[in-house]
Formats: C-alpha cells, structure tokens, sequence
C-alpha cells in the first residue's frame, strides 16, 4: 500500500477499507508515515467524511495500536468512565470520579491536557503540587484494584496514534470532525478498559459541536461504537454556551471542584455533576436507575466521602493533600480585578467561547501544544445567563499575573456579554439522553 492511494481515494470520496485503515494507522505510529502524510490525509477525511463503518475502523485501530486494559477480569466491580468532549470551566472529572468511587463504582480514567479555549483535566490537575498523570498500565490497575481511582494522562502505551493524531488534527485545522472526534475519543476509552462509559457531549459556542443537532450526531456515533464493543454506553448533551460553574483557569476549578466536593459549589456544577454521576452509577450496577444514582452521588458529595476519595487519589498519585484542605494555598495570581456592570437589565449572553478564550489571553491555555500555561491565571464568571443586573454588580473577576494582558481579556470577554432589558430564562443545562 502507498499512503498517497489513501490520500486520493479519500480526497476523491472514495471509501478506505478495513486493511487500508489498520495499515495506515500502524505506519503511523511507528513513524513509517510521516506527518504530512498524515494530515493531508486527515484534511481529506475532514471534507469528506467517513462512515460508520470507517469511523469503527479507525476507532479499533487506535484504540489497537497500544496496549488494551482489560478491566473485567482485573476489577471485581463493574468499571467505569467518562469522557468530556470538552468545554470553557468544566472540571466535572475532579468531582464525578471521586463521588462516583466513594459509591462504589470504580473509575479508571486516561483525560487529556487543554488545547484552544478549552481546559484539560491535566493542567487542572497539575495546579495540586506533586500530582503526577504519568502512569504506567501496570500502575493503572493496581491504583484501580486498591483505591477504586485512577486519572491518567495519555501515555505512549494506550492509544498512542490518537495522542500522535490529535496533536497533529490540532494544528492542521482538522478537530472539529464528527468521524474524528468520535474515533479519537472512543480509541481511547477502549484502550482504558472500563466496561461502562458515560459520555458528556458538549453542545454550543464554546464547543467543538455548536448545535445541539451536531452534538446528537456525534453522541450518537460514540454510542453506537461503545455498545457495538460491548460497552455499556450513554451519552448526554449538555450546554456549552455559557461556562460550566464560575471559575476558569487551573488552580481556580480545582478550588471549585473542592468547593463542590465539600457540598457546595455553583448550582449549574453541582446538578450537572450528580445527574453524571447517576447515569454512571446506574451504568455500574450501583443504583436502580439514574434518578436512584443522582441521590447516591448527592449523599456522597453532602457526607464528605467523595472529598475523601479525591484525597485518596490526589495521595496515590503523589498529590500533596493539605491543598485540599486549604485550597487558598493553591497558586494565586498577583493582579485581581473585577469588572462591573453599566447597565441594569438582565444577563442575555455570557458567551463561553469569549469567557475561554479571554482565560487562555491571561495564560491559563495554550495556543500552540507545548506552550507552558500558568496555573494560577483565569476569569471568574459572577452571573449567568438570565440573572438579573443593576448598575455595579459584578460581572466576571479576572486573575492576572501579567498586566498587560488585563485589558485584552476584559475586552474579549465583554465582547461575549449581553446585558438586555428583557427577561431571558435560564439557559438549560441538558438538551437529552443518548443511549
Ligand atoms: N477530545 C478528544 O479526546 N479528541 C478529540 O478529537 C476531541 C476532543
């Protein structure tokens, strides 16, 4: 096989057959089949799509070209998972995988750093000193069979093509394709083993998927690739037009998630997560329905036990637990300053693209891959869509090390805002169920 037959074929809307898929996979990972190869043919699969049958290829392949756990035989409960497919302040893994493993349910979780305007569950977690995502498969299972948790970070034996992939799709212009996204996110819970998945489709300005029809599709294809590999498998579609919580930027969501963790956090957090954390309960065994699941979770974020297991897995993994007992210790930025309102009227918009975009301006994100990122930058949202205002509320607070990017983050971020005279209802934080 040549690579260049793969290219045309696909560029011409041709379909790439099971053996073309592998082949092309292998020699990537291997190095055989060099980067512009690779994202030529990534462009390719961008414009013309791939069907499903072409998507569960590539997801095997993936998910093939490192090693697999298998956590059915290793774990006596049923092992879960779940997968953002990104957003602007969603730190929902620091709170789900520690309430969902109080109750019960052990989660064995590979997340990823953040790239554009969204965050990753990496860099949040590298705000806690010590904490190390740098675990091997061995480790993985003998973290999961002692304390029921595990985040690692993707490593170069699970799912390495889609490391290499994605780092390539992610400065080629070619993420936000359904096929793709599908089969990177999927390679990668197959590869991690667990045999319930529940997974959190993103839908709005701030995501990859900017309507809520986009997002079925994409929900429904991951779906159907997870149950097709015996998988339990759900998705839901939740909003992303407005942050998730207040806070964005890296020690500024892990003091949230602790907050939340304590019983306490932003309402939209908080529901969001326990309705999560129901369906992954249910998923595992450990509650009649999700509804039962959702109560679960709340008991455990309510009676401490999940801020327990978080602190069990910040310790596993090398964590220093006294930040998650003064997350105040947590790095602070030097400049904090908070933007007020000039009008009265009620909150229309909070765009979380701006909200996102303008944290990465003060450094909580990178715009190129391997841009350091200063965790202790970020904007804090004080109202959300349909909130009232009056002249000097605040709006948003931003956390600056740097003052010369105050003004363009402010900026950016009230370009995302919409104060009107007119009642807006809340937004909703869920359009459904995919299962
Ligand atoms: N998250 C992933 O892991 N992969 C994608 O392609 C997009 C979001």
């Amino acid at each position: 096989m040549r690579t260049v037959d793969l290219i045309t074929k696909k560029r011409d809307g041709g379909e790439l057959s099971g053996a073309e898929i592998e082949w092309f996979v292998r020699g990537f990972t291997v190095g055989n089949i060099p980067d512009y190869q690779a994202a030529a043919l990534a462009m390719a699969l961008y414009f013309r799509g791939m069907n499903p049958r072409e998507t569960t290829d590539l997801t095997v392949a993936m998910a093939d070209s490192g090693e697999r756990l298998d956590l059915s035989t290793a774990v006596s409960n049923i092992t879960v998972d779940k997968h953002s497919t990104g957003g602007v302040g969603d730190k929902t893994t620091l709170i789900v995988a520690p309430t969902v493993s109080a109750c019960g349910a052990p989660v064995g979780k590979m997340s990823g750093r953040g790239l554009g305007h969204g965050g990753g569950t990496l860099d949040k977690l590298d705000a806690i000193p010590g904490f190390s995502h740098v675990i091997s498969p061995k480790q993985f299972l003998a973290q999961l069979q002692e304390f029921g948790i595990v985040l690692a970070g993707q490593s170069t034996d699970l799912a390495p093509a889609d490391g290499k992939l994605y780092a390539l799709r992610d400065v080629t212009g070619t993420v936000a394709s359904i096929p793709l996204i599908a089969s990177s996110i999927m390679s990668k819970k197959l590869a991690a083993g667990a045999e319930a998945i529940v997974l959190d489709v993103k839908a709005g300005n701030g995501a990859f998927m900017t309507t809520v029809a986009r997002a079925r599709e994409l929900a429904k294809l991951m779906v159907a690739i997870g149950s097709n590999s015996g998988h339990r498998t759900v998705a839901t579609i939740s909003d992303m037009n407005q942050p998730l919580g207040y806070a964005v930027g890296n020690a500024l969501e892990v003091s949230e998630a602790i907050d939340t963790l304590r019983g306490g956090g932003p309402p939209d957090l908080r529901k969001h997560c326990v309705m999560l954390a129901g369906q992954m309960l249910y998923l595992a065994g450990k509650a009649d329905d999700a509804s039962d699941g959702s109560e679960l979770a709340r008991t455990s974020l309510d009676d401490g036990s999940a801020l327990r297991q978080f602190r069990t897995l910040v310790s596993a993994q090398g964590g220093d637990p006294s930040y998650i007992d003064h997350p105040e210790q947590l790095a602070q930025a030097n400049t904090i300053t908070t933007i007020t309102s000039q009008h009265d009227g009620f909150m229309n918009r909070m765009d979380a693209i701006n909200i996102g975009k303008a944290a990465v301006m003060l450094g909580a994100g990178r715009k190129r891959k391997n841009d350091p990122i200063d965790l202790a930058v970020g904007i804090v949202v004080h109202k959300k869509v349909g909130a009232r205002i009056h002249v000097g509320d605040d709006l948003f607070t931003i956390h600056a090390n740097n003052t010369e990017n105050i003004i363009a983050a402010r900026d950016e971020a009230l370009e995302g805002i919409e104060i009107k005279t007119e009642k807006i209802s809340e937004l909703p934080l869920h359009y459904g169920l995919v299962d």
